[in-house]
């Protein structure tokens, strides 16, 4: 199959159109307008065969998940997401493969009311960039840089569940089936949280999403903000079947070092607390509290039971 073949077959023509796009699929650029008082949200983000993901990977949770990934960042900073383009390189126009591929990438953007509005198709070693965009009022993104002490830090859902699967494979666990399987479905189709996001506009003092882990992902902020953190170990929410299937040590490590669940970590000040957990639950979503910030500049001071807490070992560092 030519290339002009595979994206008549494939692209064009699929999805969702949004009316604000003059131009999709098939010409030099797509042409889309940004409402009058917003901003354009841009974000990229690359999955590598081998890297990011096993090769083996079922398609159509590959296509999901190079969406989510890149959603989560639209939603991390409060943007509603609107367009994406799709950076796609196959070792072969294999059509079974890209059936499934288009198939799970179209359905999640179309459950977000996102269009694919052009890319770029070449031949090589498995690579996805996307390019997503969307649009948030002028002034109103979430940033990393206002968290301020005092400040409440919030996590939107358990942790560790893409980690259990991940180093489940790679270290042969023997986990109960059910658990297994649970895990998997988590990292194989993350929702990234995008009505949150947009929830947390003008309540949340900062944002991020979780991608490299929780506390890597909160030296971002603390680091953009000036400020520290205090945080509870044993407050972190995680899945039934982490706790199931790992002891405590062992389940802190993915929860609180892993990543690629892809839910947001915000601040919140005390005067906007109750508003933010009650406007989240409207939405389906159970925040959870796990900590403060504190004035001591990039530092985090990790308890559990109120006790001075240290995460063990290197066992379970990022897949690379
Ligand atoms: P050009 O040579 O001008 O870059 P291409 O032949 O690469 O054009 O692409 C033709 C059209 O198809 C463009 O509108 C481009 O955005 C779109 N396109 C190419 N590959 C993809 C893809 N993988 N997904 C979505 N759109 C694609
Ligand atoms: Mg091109």
């Amino acid at each position: 199959m030519k290339e002009f073949e595979l994206i008549n077959h494939y692209f064009k023509g699929r999805g969702i159109i949004r009316r604000d796009v003059e131009l999709g699929i098939g010409d030099d650029c797509a042409l889309v307008s940004v409402p009058e008082g917003n901003q354009l949200a841009v974000t990229t983000d690359t999955l590598v065969a081998g890297v990011h993901f096993f090769e083996d990977i079922p398609p159509r949770a590959l296509g999901h998940r190079v969406i989510a990934v890149n959603l989560s960042d639209l939603a991390a900073m409060g943007a509603e997401p609107a367009w994406v383009s799709l950076g796609l390189t196959l070792p072969n126009a294999d059509m079974q493969w890209l059936e499934a591929f288009t198939e799970g990438m179209h359905e999640i953007a179309e459950y977000y009311n996102v269009q694919v509005i052009g890319g770029d198709t070449t031949q090589g070693p498995l690579t996805i960039t996307v390019c997503a965009k969307g649009i948030v009022p002028a002034g109103k993104a979430l940033k990393r840089s206002s968290a301020r002490v005092g400040d409440w830090i919030y996590v939107t859902g358990p942790l560790g569940d893409a980690g259990l699967a991940i180093e489940a494979r790679k270290r042969d666990l023997q986990l109960e089936p059910q658990h297994y399987k649970a895990a998997l479905e988590k990292f194989h189709f993350p929702a990234p949280r995008v009505a949150a996001g947009q929830v947390l506009r003008g309540l949340a003092t900062s944002a991020i999403d979780i991608s490299d882990g929780l506390l890597a992902d909160l030296k971002h902020i603390l680091h953009s903000s000036h400020v520290g953190a205090k945080i509870h170990a044993d407050k972190v929410p995680m899945s039934n079947a982490l706790r199931s299937s790992l002891d405590e040590d062992a389940r802190m490590q993915l929860a609180l070092g892993f990543g690629d669940d892809y839910e947001l970590l915000f601040t919140v000040n005390d005067n906007n607390k109750n508003a933010v957990e009650t406007r989240l639950k409207q939405y389906g979503v159970e925040p959870v509290c796990i900590g403060q910030i504190t004035a001591n500049n990039g530092d985090i001071q990790l308890l559990n039971q109120g006790l001075p807490y240290q995460l063990t070992g290197q066992g379970f560092e990022h897949f690379s």
